[in-house]
């Protein structure tokens, strides 16, 4: 086997960043980024453009089968059913703690550095706030009214609920449904394997994403607002290597290092989509067989986490608060501040992990403490890599905790997880198309047709 062959995909795809960061600053860099010139036009917004774009396809794609048919596996083979409510209490209450805990780092931090006061800075990049759903209609959204409409738009919550329903169903129908559960087992292992076929061309495609966003990037902007920009980006990192392994080892006394090995590449995912729903297949397969987190646990938290967790944004909402109060001059106050921390763990639950979502809970948190919302304007033109960087963060966070509840119950297999091998991707996992097995399929078909 040669060299090339032997290196592991997860090696290639942080090849595939790192030359997608070198390229792309290259090209911003050189002023080949201008409109009009060739390489803006076909390579950066046509090819780049179009593999990335079409990856990011290919991701959410698989995430609502996933879901689904993780999820019923997960519940039908969960052993206790009475776990599934202590995997949920415990999962809520810790994303809930840790985002909370997120906020509160990142206001004590960019208070502390005082950024943005007299900072006189001009925006012309207008922001109009949107709504994001009250939490009375996020409550009442869970319930979906049709579960396929639930489906089609990739709806996280609704999706969950009508899954474990369907999955507590079956184990009371019994005995008779257990073709219908062994059905789900092989869908799920369907696409387990759609997500490798996926992850084989994900080095490409995440140059191709990376390249782009590097490229298109408003450099001088940055330099403009490098004191937001170094204290909300220190205080991720924070959060990331401090906060989240100290909760991690407290937790449940797993190794922070292994932890941190294996994450990296779910964080390139979520890096270069700006996406937790869309990183959720990468963050499945990582979980379960690089972690040794049992799907039981992994087919709830997950998806969960990537819905309701996001340390990430709520820690970019902290830092804008105090920037933006520094620069109109507000005084916020503690009982300000409280409110803040408050809306953004209470805004992470209603909105999904898609991105440039956290500019729109933004708006939420400054209608509620009376900032201007066209203030937002001024962190808009570095809000897209900031969003990158949030968003691995928010799945770092999800892996976290799924492996703190997945311990705390006996679902963590710890042979796996201390093990740097386990689970590393590898294309020789799609396999070889077999011609027996075809041959078979083919028979099978015809003996079902030819059957009266
Ligand atoms: N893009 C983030 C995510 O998907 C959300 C955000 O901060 O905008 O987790």
């Amino acid at each position: 086997m040669s060299e090339a062959k032997k290196m592991s995909l997860t090696v290639k795809v942080l090849l595939g960043m790192a030359l997608g960061i070198i390229l792309g600053l290259i090209i911003n860099l050189t002023g080949m980024n201008a409109p009009g010139t060739f390489i803006n036009e076909y390579i950066v917004n046509g090819l780049f453009h179009v593999v990335g774009k079409m990856f990011v396809n290919a991701l959410k794609m698989l995430v609502v089968p996933l879901v689904f048919f993780s999820l019923i596996c997960g519940v039908c083979g969960i052993g206790d059913i009475r776990m599934l409510g202590r995997v949920g209490g415990k999962s809520f209450a810790l994303y809930m703690m840790t985002t909370a805990i997120a906020i509160a780092t990142a206001i004590i931090i960019a208070v502390s550095f005082g950024i943005g006061k007299g900072m006189n800075v001009e925006t012309n990049a207008a922001f109009s706030g949107k709504e994001s759903p009250p939490l009375t209609q996020v409550l009442i959204d869970i319930i979906p009214t049709n579960p396929v409409k639930a489906m089609a738009q990739g709806d996280m919550l609704p999706l969950i609920f009508f899954s474990i329903l369907l999955g507590i169903s079956m184990l009371l129908v019994g005995r008779k449904a257990k073709s219908f559960v062994a059905g789900a087992e092989i869908a799920n292992e369907i696409m387990m394997k759609m997500v490798t076929i996926v992850m084989a061309v994900a080095p490409y495609a995440v140059f191709a994403l990376i390249a782009k966003s590097i490229a298109t990037l408003g450099l001088d902007l940055l330099y403009s607002l490098a004191g937001y920009v170094l204290v909300l980006v220190g205080a991720l990192m924070f959060h990331l290597f401090i906060t989240l392994m100290i909760v991690l080892k407290v937790f449940s006394g797993l190794s922070p290092a292994m932890f941190l090995k294996k994450i990296r590449n779910v964080q390139v995912f979520a890096f270069s989509t700006a996406s937790s729903n869309a990183t959720i297949p990468v963050t499945m397969r990582t979980v379960t067989e690089r972690f040794g987190v049992n799907n039981s646990v992994a087919s709830f938290t997950v998806p969960f986490g990537a819905t309701i967790n996001m340390d990430g944004t709520a820690i970019m909402q902290g830092v804008a608060t105090v920037f933006i109060a520094n620069v109109y001059n507000v005084e916020l106050g503690i009982s300000g501040y409280l409110t803040v921390i408050m809306m953004s763990v209470l805004a992470s639950i209603g909105t999904a992990g898609v991105p440039g979502v956290g500019l729109i809970m933004l708006s939420m948190v400054f209608a509620q403490v009376g900032l201007p919302i066209e203030g937002i304007g001024l962190i808009l033109g570095v809000d897209r890599l900031m969003d990158m960087i949030r968003t691995a963060v928010n799945v770092s966070g999800d892996a976290t905790v799924s492996s703190i509840v997945a311990k705390s119950e006996g679902k963590l297999d710890i042979n796996v997880y201390n093990d740097p091998e386990a689970g590393t991707m590898d294309t020789d996992e799609i396999g070889e198309f077999d011609s027996e097995v075809e041959a078979e399929m083919a028979e099978a078909i015809q003996a079902a047709r030819d059957q009266k």
